[in-house]
């Protein structure tokens, strides 16, 4: 494959951003060698600035759920655009993409729009800290939040590949109200509650784990912390940035039949554009600004566009059977690979909740964060850059979840898993 104008423009760019990337991962220090640009997308397809195809298994980290380019989103897009890109008052989008969600997510009472995952788990810690008067939070290995303070804190995603486990630039005074636990442990959970429940304001969880490769949860686990933290009167908080609208229509407390009392969104929800949105209880969402004293705000919050987007894709995901045929999807891709995998002799498995999946390279099930940290990133390296050799784009890095869209179709996993029975003869190889 010709990369020379990646390799070009990425040249150019490392002089003028940090490590050439406007966020960590993009950079493919996790998995060595050089990202590539876009030029465009569509359906399931990147195309680089060569003029390579890839099928892509990222879809801009989770909100392609409907493919690149849907041209329903981009209709939407279009036509709001010529009407203005921003008020700075309120617009009747707003008012729709609320309606939407809160029908959808019925634990989200109200609502509040942001501009990006980052900004929604920042404002629902502020809320849940600001509502109980409590200062500590709890957050489990490996789970990503954005970049937000309080979350730098065994982090997954970026945070994870680069092995900082605390950013510098993060006061120790506030890292050291920030309490992690291990993801599906319940008796360190329950251990954690009973010695100081009383001082904690929030717990905040990816429901499934898509920031440490894609972890579900175990039967049972997620009850157990709603459980404790209705013991405990602390805010139970999903992060459904990556699962909402994903795992199941109704997100991940849907799929899992537990009630969050705070949830934060991104991605699917803005169709691309950047935004986000936190939401829950009533009587909590009242007591965010102007409505009560907890402050938040944003500029561009609700934008016209983003909205707009936003609510054709949430149209898309509303079809009849949409997530049955994206796990069906999911599971086609994983057997597929697995069975590769088999025949090629690599310890290798997956895990697939919905449009999420995760490859291991291990010989066991994983389900916890040591257990996706113990895989053989090496072999997952190998394998990535002979997979992207061969027109596959899969998340670079062994600690990502991938995701696939409703424009995966049966061809797109065929030729997907035909390139893996080569790549898995590369990735044993090494
Ligand atoms: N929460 C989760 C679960 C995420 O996966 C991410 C981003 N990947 C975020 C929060 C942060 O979102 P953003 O990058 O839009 O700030």
């Amino acid at each position: 494959m010709d990369h020379h104008r990646s390799h070009a423009l990425f040249a150019r760019a490392r002089e003028l951003m940090p490590g050439g990337v406007n966020s960590p991962v993009r950079a493919f220090k996790s998995v060595g060698g050089e990202p590539f640009f876009a030029q465009r997308a569509d359906g399931p397809f990147l195309f680089d600035v060569d003029g390579n195809r890839y099928i892509d298994f990222v879809g801009s980290w989770g909100p392609m759920v409907a493919g690149h380019n849907h041209p329903a989103v981009l209709e939407a897009v279009v036509r709001t655009a010529r009407d203005g890109l921003s008020f700075g008052v309120p617009n009747p989008l707003e008012v729709t993409m609320a309606e939407t969600i809160a029908r959808l997510v019925p634990s989200c009472q109200m609502l509040r729009m942001v501009n990006s995952g980052t900004e929604a788990t920042l404002s629902a810690i502020r809320l849940a800290r600001g509502a109980t008067g409590r200062a500590r939070i709890v957050k489990f290995e490996g789970c990503y939040h954005g970049h937000g303070d309080s979350f730098l804190v065994k982090a997954g995603s970026g945070a994870l590949t680069f092995g900082v486990p605390t950013s510098p630039g993060v006061p120790k005074a506030l890292a050291d109200l920030t309490l992690t636990l291990p993801y599906n442990d319940f008796d360190a959970a329950t251990a954690l509650f009973d010695e100081c429940g009383g001082d904690i304001a929030g717990l905040i969880i990816e429901p499934v784990v898509g920031n440490a490769n894609c972890l579900p949860p175990r039967p049972g686990f997620l009850q157990h912390l709603r459980e404790l933290c209705t013991r405990h009167g602390t805010i139970l908080i999903f992060d459904e940035v990556m699962t909402g609208f994903r795992v199941a229509l109704g997100g991940a407390q849907a799929r899992y039949g537990v009630t969050p009392d705070l949830t934060t969104f991104g991605k699917v929800i803005g169709g691309g554009m950047p935004v986000g949105a936190y939401g829950g209880r009533r009587d909590l969402m009242e007591q965010v600004s102007p409505s009560g004293p907890i402050y938040q705000a944003g500029t561009l919050s609700g934008n016209p566009v983003a909205m707009a987007a936003g609510l054709a894709m949430l149209e898309l995901v509303q079809a009849p059977g949409f997530h049955n045929a994206l796990e069906a999807t999911s599971n086609a891709l994983c057997d597929g690979l697995e069975a590769a995998a088999r025949d090629a002799g690599v310890p290798f498995t997956s895990n697939r909740v919905g449009g999420m999946f995760g490859l291991f390279f291990s010989a066991e099930k994983v389900d916890t964060y040591a257990q996706a940290m113990a895989c053989d990133v090496a072999a997952f390296n190998r394998f990535f850059h002979a997979m992207l050799e061969r027109g596959v784009y899969l998340a670079p890095s062994a600690y990502e979840a991938g995701f696939v869209s409703s424009a995966h179709g049966d061809t797109e996993i065929a030729t997907t898993i035909a390139a893996a029975r080569e790549a898995f003869r590369v990735a044993k190889g090494g």
